[in-house]
C-alpha cells in the first residue's frame, strides 16, 4: 500500500483519496483531522494532481501553522504554503499592492491601543487600559464580522452583544479609529484581510494571476472562521471548488471574536457534491481521558452540539483523570509543580507537560511555583518568541557575526556568539533570567536542527532561517513545561495536561453568566482543554486566591457531573465552597461503630448490621430510576447506584438536607433528581 495511506483508518483514507474538489472532515478532537489534511496534501502532490507550490493551507494560529509545516515536511512535501490567514494575506498584499494601489506606501499598525486611546479620547470614552482593550476588541469583532460603523448598533442588538459602551458612541469611536489609522497610512490586521479580498475581487488581472499560482486550498480548524476570513477564502477560491476543510463545531471557542461554525456545518449544503467524512476514533487520548471529554460535551446545547459524536478511545488504558481542590492558589500551584516534577522523574519530558488556564493573568502563580522547584517552562501566548528582548539582541549579534568566518561548526559558532548576550553553560536558578536563558538555548537547538537538515549551513544561512521563522512566527520549541491559555492550546497535544483554576467566575468566565450561548462556549473551552491530554490529566481549583485568604470560591459548574461523587472534593462543593467544616468520621447509624469501606459509608451502616430497608420503597425507587435512565438515555447507575438507592430506602430522607447527607448524592444530583426522589419517598409514587 502507498505509505501515505498506511496508518490511516478507512474514513481518514476516504478523505485523503477523494478526488480534487470539495472535501469536508467534520470530526471530534484527536480523531486525526490535521493528520488527514496533511496526508491529503502529500497524497495529491505525490500523485501529481497538484504541485506543492500550488497548495495553500491556512489555519488560525502561528503555532498551528508551524505544526502543519512540520508535519508536511515530515511527509516529504516541500514548498506547500502553510500559514495563518493573516500571514498569507500579508504576503499577498505586499506582492499585489503596487498594482492595485500604486506606489502609496503603508505600514502595519504597531501600537493599536494607542490609536484606540486617541479615538476614545476624541469621543469621550474612558481610556484606562481595560476599557481600551474592550473597545479594541469591539472594533475587531465588527471588522471580522464585516460590520461597517453605521451598521454596528443594529448588529450589536441582533447578536445580543454585551457592548463596552453605548452604541452611538461606539459608532463614533470606530469611525474615528478608522480615520486616524487611514490618515497615518496604517493598516491593522483586519485591513490586511479586507484589502486582500478586495484586490482579488475587484481586479480581475490580480485575481487571475493569483488563481493561477494557487490551485488547492485547505483550512484546518474551520469551525473558527470569521465572515471576513470566509470572504478572503471565497476570493482565493473564485469560481473553483478545490477546497478541503476540517473542523469540530464543538471546539468553536472564538465566537466572541466573530468566529462561527456555520460555514463548516453548512459546507455539505454549499457543496452538495462534497466528500463528507466523519471521524469518531480518538487516537490522541487514553479511553479514560476520552470518557471524561465525552462527559464534558454531553451536556452541550445549541447548533454545534448537534454535530457531536461520541469519541471512541483507541489507545491503551491509562490513569484516571485526577481532581483536586486546594485552599488557595499558591497551594494549587505548588501541588501542580510537585506533580509535574514527579512526572518528569517518571520519564515524561518537560516539553510533554502543559499547564492550561482560562486567562493569561493566571500564569504568574504557576510560573513562580515551577521556578521554585527548578522546572523550566515557557509561556505561550505571552510575549512572542521573536519579539522577546533577548531574542532580538541575539539576532542582531548573530547578524553582525555572520559576515566573518568563524572556523567553527554552526551550533558552536552560535553558542559562542550568544555567550556575548548571556548564554551561560549552566542555567540560572529560575524566574525571568531562566526564561531568557531558555530562549537563547532554543536558538542553539535551532542551529543544531538546521545543520541536520541543510548540509553545510553557516551563520549567514542561519540568520536567513531565523528571519523566515520570525516572519512566520514559528518559534522553536523550548524544552520546558508549557504554560498557555485554553484558547492558545487548540489543536495541540501533550502527554500530561493540568487544567487549573477551574472555579466559577473563571471557567465559565464571569461575564458569560446569564448568557446561554456564552456559557456553551465556556463549556467547549473546557472540552478543548480536556482533549489536549494524551495520558495524564489533572483538573484542579482553589477556594481562595491568596494563601490563607477567605475561601469564597466554588468549583466550576462544569465539574459537577465529572467529579466522582465519592471524591472528597464533592463534599466541599455541596457546601457552596465556604470554609470546609471538619466532618465527623462516618459512623454506623445502627451500632455506632466507625465505618471504613465505601459501601458501608454509602449505606450509613456496617454491612453486618441489620438492614432496615423499606423494600416497597426500594422497588418504587428502582422503577423511578429505570424511567429516568430511559428518558435520559444513560445507564441506571448514572442516575443513582444501587447502594445509593438502598441508602435512600433505608434512611427515607424528608428534605434536601437529608438527601445530601447520603453519600453518593452530590450537588448536581440533588439539583437534577432531588425533587423527584423526595416525592417518591413522601408519597410512594413518581
Ligand atoms: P484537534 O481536534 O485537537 O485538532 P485532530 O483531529 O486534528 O485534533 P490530530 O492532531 O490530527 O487530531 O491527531 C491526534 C493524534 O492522533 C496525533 O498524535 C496523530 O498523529 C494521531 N493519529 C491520528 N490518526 C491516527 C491513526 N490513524 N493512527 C494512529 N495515530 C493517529
Ligand atoms: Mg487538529
Amino acid at each position: 500500500m502507498d505509505p501515505l495511506l498506511e496508518g490511516l483508518d478507512p474514513e481518514q483514507r476516504a478523505a485523503v483519496e477523494a478526488p480534487r474538489g470539495p472535501v469536508c472532515v467534520l470530526a471530534g478532537a484527536g480523531t486525526g483531522k490535521t493528520r488527514t489534511i496533511t496526508h491529503r496534501i502529500a497524497y495529491q502532490v505525490q500523485r501529481g494532481h497538484v504541485a506543492a507550490g500550488q497548495v495553500l493551507a491556512v489555519t488560525f494560529t502561528a503555532r498551528a501553522a508551524g505544526e502543519m509545516r512540520t508535519r508536511l515536511r515530515g511527509l516529504g512535501v516541500h514548498g506547500a504554503q502553510a500559514r495563518t490567514f493573516h500571514a498569507a494575506a500579508l504576503k499577498q498584499l505586499r506582492y499585489f499592492w503596487p498594482r492595485v494601489v500604486g506606489d502609496e506606501q503603508w505600514d502595519l499598525v504597531d501600537n493599536k491601543l494607542r490609536l484606540v486611546a486617541q479615538a476614545a479620547n476624541r469621543v469621550g470614552l474612558s481610556t484606562d487600559s481595560d476599557s481600551l482593550r474592550d473597545l479594541a476588541s469591539e472594533i475587531e469583532w465588527s471588522k471580522a464580522s464585516l460590520i461597517a460603523p453605521q451598521d454596528y448598533p443594529a448588529a450589536a442588538e441582533r447578536t445580543h452583544r454585551d457592548t463596552p459602551a453605548p452604541s452611538p458612541q461606539l459608532v463614533r469611536l470606530y469611525q474615528t479609529y478608522e480615520q486616524l489609522k487611514n490618515d497615518a497610512r496604517l493598516l491593522d490586521f483586519d485591513d490586511l484581510l479586507l484589502h486582500t479580498a478586495a484586490a482579488l475581487e475587484e481586479n480581475s488581472e490580480v485575481g487571475e494571476e493569483f488563481r493561477d499560482r494557487y490551485r488547492c486550498f485547505v483550512v484546518d480548524e474551520y469551525q473558527d472562521v470569521t465572515p471576513l476570513q470566509q470572504r478572503v477564502l471565497d476570493a482565493w477560491l473564485g469560481p473553483r471548488d478545490d477546497l478541503t476543510v476540517v473542523g469540530d463545531a464543538n471546539q468553536t471557542i472564538y465566537s466572541f471574536a466573530g468566529a462561527s461554525p456555520r460555514p463548516l456545518l453548512d459546507f455539505p449544503r454549499r457543496f452538495p457534491e462534497a466528500t463528507v467524512v466523519r471521524l469518531e476514533r480518538d487516537y490522541r487520548s487514553t479511553p479514560q481521558v476520552v470518557e471524561l471529554a465525552n462527559e464534558v460535551i454531553r451536556w452541550a446545547r445549541g447548533r454545534s452540539a448537534g454535530s457531536r459524536l461520541r469519541l471512541i478511545g483507541q489507545r491503551p488504558d491509562g490513569p484516571r483523570p485526577s481532581f483536586a481542590e486546594f485552599d488557595d492558589e499558591p497551594a494549587e500551584a505548588a501541588a501542580v509543580a510537585q506533580r509535574a516534577r514527579a512526572l518528569m522523574d517518571e520519564g515524561v519530558p518537560a516539553s510533554e507537560i502543559a499547564v492550561l488556564y482560562r486567562v493569561n493573568a493566571q500564569s504568574e502563580v504557576f510560573e513562580q511555583a515551577l521556578a521554585e522547584v527548578g522546572i523550566p517552562y515557557q509561556v505561550r501566548g505571552g510575549e512572542r518568541f521573536f519579539a522577546r528582548t533577548e531574542v532580538r539582541q541575539a539576532m542582531s549579534a548573530l547578524r553582525a557575526a555572520s559576515s566573518s568566518p568563524t572556523g567553527l561548526g554552526l551550533p558552536e559558532a552560535v553558542r559562542k556568539v550568544l555567550g556575548g548576550v548571556g548564554l551561560t553553560d549552566e542555567p540560572p536558578a529560575g524566574g525571568s533570567a531562566r526564561e531568557r536563558w531558555e530562549s537563547l538555548l532554543a536558538l542553539v537547538e535551532l542551529a543544531e536542527e538546521l545543520v541536520a537538515t541543510v548540509e553545510g549551513a553557516d551563520l549567514a544561512r542561519f540568520v536567513v532561517e531565523l528571519d523566515v521563522r520570525a516572519e512566520a512566527q514559528h518559534p522553536p520549541t523550548v524544552e520546558g513545561v508549557t504554560l498557555a491559555s485554553l484558547h492558545a492550546a487548540k489543536g495541540l497535544e501533550w502527554d500530561a495536561v493540568f487544567l487549573v483554576g477551574l472555579t466559577e467566575g473563571t471557567v465559565p468566565i464571569q461575564h458569560a453568566d446569564g448568557d446561554d450561548a456564552a456559557i456553551e462556549e465556556e463549556r467547549r473551552l473546557l472540552y478543548v482543554g480536556v482533549t489536549r491530554a494524551r495520558v495524564h490529566l489533572w483538573l484542579s481549583w482553589a477556594l481562595a486566591r491568596a494563601a490563607g485568604g477567605r475561601k469564597y470560591r466554588r468549583r466550576s459548574r462544569f465539574l459537577h457531573d465529572l467529579v466522582p461523587d465519592a471524591h472528597p472534593a464533592s463534599r466541599t462543593a455541596k457546601q457552596g465552597g465556604g470554609p470546609v467544616p471538619k466532618r465527623a468520621k462516618p459512623k454506623c447509624r445502627i451500632c455506632g461503630a466507625p465505618l471504613l469501606d465505601t459501601q458501608a459509608v454509602k449505606l450509613g451502616r456496617c454491612s453486618e448490621c441489620p438492614s432496615d430497608v423499606d423494600e416497597e420503597l426500594l422497588a418504587k425507587l428502582r422503577t423511578w430510576r429505570a424511567e429516568r435512565s430511559r428518558e435520559l438515555k444513560v445507564p441506571p447507575y448514572v442516575v443513582f447506584t444501587d447502594a445509593t438507592l438502598v441508602a435512600i430506602a433505608e434512611q427515607r430522607p424528608q428534605d434536601a438536607a437529608g438527601l445530601v447527607g447520603i453519600s453518593g448524592i452530590g450537588a448536581a444530583k440533588l439539583d437534577r433528581f432531588g425533587d423527584d426522589v423526595l416525592t417518591v419517598v413522601r408519597t410512594g409514587s413518581t
